[in-house]
């Protein structure tokens, strides 16, 4: 079974149980300060749970994308290493906010494993907490896991929680059971099947947590209701379903791997013996994905936060393939692979492949560039062939000096033989933190020596540059001014200016700051941040690129990108439009819930209780188009607040405005109050394409949009698009709909004739079978009980049918072999027997149990495992025993 289609079956049965399907939200928690990363499929949903917001549902279920790599669920260092982690990760879950409890969430897990998956009841044990008798008590009663294979854990297993507050609870596990036949049915110990799991020998795939508290600073309270929150990782049942043993050669991760391989000409082994050597391979491959995701969401590599993160993760891949002997980028074609692979089902990848393909490129590249300059002291530090210790001091000049992380120069020493003194770099850090606190008062050195922009506490200390004469913003009508440096002050090799007229933007209302550079004489600066200081005047923060900058610079040209400021514009107006386009088609409810107006595309978010049909999104883009062809020039206007309020004017809840305010009108479709850039006739923006429509939050959608020279670019890639595909199919672009259909009906037809001449096999099996059956209460009915051969992947439920249509009234014990070694018992009873209170699932139990396995099923369709095969023969003739004997009563 594909991932695609495990994802898709996951879906559809909770739909099929009255589970609402709602989009994954981003990676990045929407409004939730103690989370950097999405760790669960829970996290939509944790207002929900405590409380706070209305409930989207009664059931819920999701695909939810999950990242692993800080806080309570880190799983960075696990990667590649054992079978089973990931940084990111697919998460599939149902959700029941305050509707079922314990017993459904048990139930349907147990019928989505064993009846959707198929998954051999006799392989699976479950966890509860060790608090938790009911759980405990419901297992062996609801499924066929007998007492003995359901294990008390205590809280690090068995009680879940999403990181140091919020919803949690005890929670119940599902694992699979790896292990060869004649190590099984033995009882197991908890600290024995804990060691098994870490071995990989036991897969745990489904949590099962029962939310019952809200963790908080003062400990746990009661969730208003009691809710279930599960999660199965996509990956790890495809490992299963697909018999790899690792999540890691599953249809998910080889094409990665395999692209590695070609890239680098060095063989990947999926031999158990050669595990050790594959590292590299697989974190490349998680770490691709990682990435290509992060960018996807919106995280980009920078010094802080979640963009530190993404640039570790960057990194360490790039170490990882430098180590392979690659020294060139590698990562970005890779991250292409994951937008092939999964692009499909997450279509803000496609959306931004270029973005992510080229990010990952650049940041490729200076890292590239950092290992290159610093190689040669590196050799000097660490001759080849020698040994020894490389010292504090020198591990930290190398990560001063030339950037090396840390954990770069201990994998290259460890490469050559060397060991690093670890706590001599801690101390030499330590001690130059110290050394620029003193100099600067506040002013460390940056993180990481060769990252890009001004860190973090450069921008703290640039925001503390101001001065007591007014500042004037030029911004709106002039993009280059000669004007004065009032104040400045240098930094950490930056240097941060007040302007006396500032034409630069500073990041407001969702719109991003400008770039540019300031001139003076013989000298150049590129600006790299605009930050506002506590008196909202505007601070230029960036590197001289050449001359030398004077102390006091005096006078100076400064001039902002005028192409990226135009293209912001663009976007920013457009989203004015659109935001009247939304309210026009889909309602006054629909209010603004975020944005972010960037130079290369704009993004909206607003509440509305579901996705987008294609009709409205049209409609809506099609609103936006025909205002930017009206050519409307727009009007900018400063008035009193209330007055402008009167006239209808959109106003940001929980923004604070003064007396006077601005207003930005297109003038017969929007007017908002804003303080932001905008064209000056609406036919500047050229062109409005809506790129992508997502969901973030309950309630709460996301449109992403580009306009002008991107939209046009984005014209002519689909445009390439459709005429590469053509030339593939060997058609006019005219043609594709035509010859694509075709394909697909062959497709289809070759599947039938295969379908049907497997169906034609057991046909005849069972006709066979028929012929040959017992009588049964005395010849008013049949019996069979029979060995037989099947072809693997035959539908044994389809032959289970073909049974009960040839025998009329009976039933029948069989033991199924497919040609792929699988046994399995399978029974069926005919509706009057039923009727007479004979069930298949009983048969089959009773068979499977005298051969050591289980199963069970329906009352006219049943199947189970096969335990020890000498045994066979004993249980079929144990199966038909009950089956004359239940006739026999039944009469
Ligand atoms: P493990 O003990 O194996 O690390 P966990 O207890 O941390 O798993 P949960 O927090 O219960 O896992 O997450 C629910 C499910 O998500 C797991 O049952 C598993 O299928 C999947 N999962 C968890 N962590 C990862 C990971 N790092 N990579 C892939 N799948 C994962
Ligand atoms: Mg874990």
């Amino acid at each position: 079974m594909t991932s695609n289609e495990i994802r898709n079956r996951f879906i559809q049965y909770f739909e099929r149980q009255g589970h609402l399907h709602l989009p994954s939200s981003s990676l990045v928690p929407e409004n939730d300060p103690t989370l950097l990363f999405t760790n669960a499929g829970m996290v939509q949903f944790k207002g929900v749970f405590v409380g706070e917001q209305e409930r989207p549902a009664e059931r819920a279920v999701t695909s939810q994308k999950c990242l692993r790599v800080s806080g309570k669920h880190n799983d960075l260092e696990e990667v590649g290493r054992t079978a089973r982690h990931h940084t990111f990760f697919e998460m599939l879950g149902n959700f029941s906010f305050g509707d079922y409890f314990k017993r459904d969430a048990i139930r349907f897990a147990w019928e989505f494993v064993t009846e959707e998956l198929g998954l051999e009841p006799d392989r699976l044990w479950a966890t509860v907490h060790h608090t938790d008798d009911d759980a405990a008590a419901l297992w062996p009663q609801l499924t066929a896991i007998p007492p003995e294979r359901v294990l008390r854990l205590g809280d690090k297993d068995n009680f879940w929680q999403m990181g140091d507050s919020g919803p949690c609870g005890p929670c119940s596990e599902i694992h699979y059971d790896m292990r060869p036949d004649e190590e099984r049915g033995r009882r197991l110990g908890p600290e024995e099947f804990e060691a098994l799991g870490e071995a990989d020998e036991f897969m745990e795939i489904w949590n099962l947590v029962f939310m019952q508290y809200n963790r908080g600073p003062d400990g746990d309270t009661p969730l208003p209701s009691p809710s279930i929150d599960t999660g199965a990782g996509l990956e790890r049942i495809a490992a299963i379903l697909q018999g790899t043993r690792t999540n890691y050669h599953t249809d998910l991760f080889l094409p990665i791997i395999r692209r590695a391989e070609e890239i680098m000409g060095i063989p990947y082994s999926t031999a158990p013996e050669d595990w050790d050597a594959g590292l590299p391979f697989r974190v490349l491959a998680d770490h691709a994905r990682a990435v290509a995701f992060m960018l996807a969401d919106g995280v980009f590599p920078s010094n802080e936060g979640r963009g530190y993160v993404l640039r570790r993760i960057l990194r360490r891949a790039g170490r990882y393939a430098w180590l392979l002997g690659r020294r060139e980028p590698t990562l970005d074609r890779l991250v292409g692979v994951v937008i092939d692979l999964m692009g499909d089902s997450y279509p803000e990848l496609k959306a931004r492949r270029t973005l992510i393909e080229r990010t990952t490129r650049a940041e490729e590249e200076r890292f590239l560039a950092t290992i290159e300059a610093g190689m040669d002291r590196f050799d000097e530090v660490a001759p080849e062939g020698g040994s020894g210790t490389i010292s504090g001091n020198e591990a930290f000049k190398l990560y001063d000096t030339f950037g090396f992380p840390i954990d770069l120069t201990e994998l290259m020493a460890a490469e050559r033989g060397y060991g690093v003194d670890l706590e001599g770099f801690e101390e030499a850090l330590q001690a130059q933190r110290q050394r620029s606190r003193d100099m600067s008062g506040g002013i460390g050195s940056s993180l990481l020596g060769s990252g890009s922009g001004p860190s973090e506490e450069v921008l703290q200390v640039a925001r503390t540059v101001s001065a007591d004469e007014e500042q004037e913003f030029v911004g709106y009508e002039q993009l280059r001014v000669e004007t004065r440096v009032v104040e400045q002050t240098s930094l950490d090799g930056m240097r941060a200016f007040l302007l006396a007229s500032n034409p630069f933007y500073a990041e407001a209302g969702g719109q991003v700051s400008d770039s540019g550079f300031l001139r003076g004489e013989g000298w150049e600066l590129a600006v790299e941040s605009v930050v506002r200081n506590d008196r909202g005047q505007t601070v230029l923060v960036g590197e001289p690129t050449h001359g030398e900058v004077p102390e006091a610079p005096g006078e100076v040209l400064a001039v902002v990108d005028e192409h990226a400021r135009r293209d912001t514009e663009r976007n920013h107006t457009a989203t004015h439009l659109l935001h009247a386009a939304l309210r026009a088609v889909l309602g006054e409810h629909v209010h603004q819930k975020g944005s972010l107006v960037a130079p290369d595309r704009l993004r909206f978010d607003f509440n509305h209780h579901g996705p987008l049909t294609a009709g409205e999104r049209d409609e809506i883009e099609k609103r936006v188009n025909q205002a930017i062809w009206a050519n409307t020039p727009l009007e900018i206007a400063h008035r009193p607040y209330r007055e402008a309020l009167d006239d209808g004017a959109m106003a940001l809840f929980g923004e604070k405005y003064g007396d006077v305010v601005r207003t930005v009108s297109v003038p017969g479709v929007s007017l908002e109050l804003c303080g932001g850039c905008h064209v000056r006739s609406t036919g500047q923006i050229g062109l409005f394409r809506i790129v992508s429509e997502t969901g973030v939050a309950a309630g709460v959608r996301r449109l992403e949009a580009v306009t002008g020279p991107r939209a046009y670019a984005r014209l002519l890639d689909t445009e390439k698009l459709v005429s590469d595909l053509a030339e593939r199919l060997r058609v006019p672009p005219a043609e594709l709909p035509r010859r694509v259909s075709a394909l697909l009906e062959e497709r289809d037809a070759l599947e039938g004739s295969l379908a049907e001449q497997r169906g034609a096999d057991a046909e005849d099996v069972a006709n066979r079978l028929v012929q040959e059956a017992q009588p049964l209460d005395g010849g008013r009915a049949r019996l069979v009980r029979a060995s037989i051969e099947l072809p693997a992947g035959s539908d044994v439920a389809e032959f289970g049918d073909r049974l009960r249509a040839g025998l009329g009234s009976g039933a029948a014990v069989v033991h199924v072999h497919t040609d792929d070694g699988k046994d399995s018992i399978v029974a069926v009873v005919t509706d009057d027997w039923i009727g007479r209170g004979l069930k298949a699932g009983d048969l089959v139990r009773t068979a499977s149990r005298a051969t050591g396995s289980g199963g069970g099923g329906k009352p006219h369709f049943a199947q189970g495992g096969v335990g020890d095969r000498s045994r066979i023969e004993a249980a079929l003739e144990a199966a038909a025993e009950a089956a004359r004997a239940g006739a026999a009563t039944g009469e």
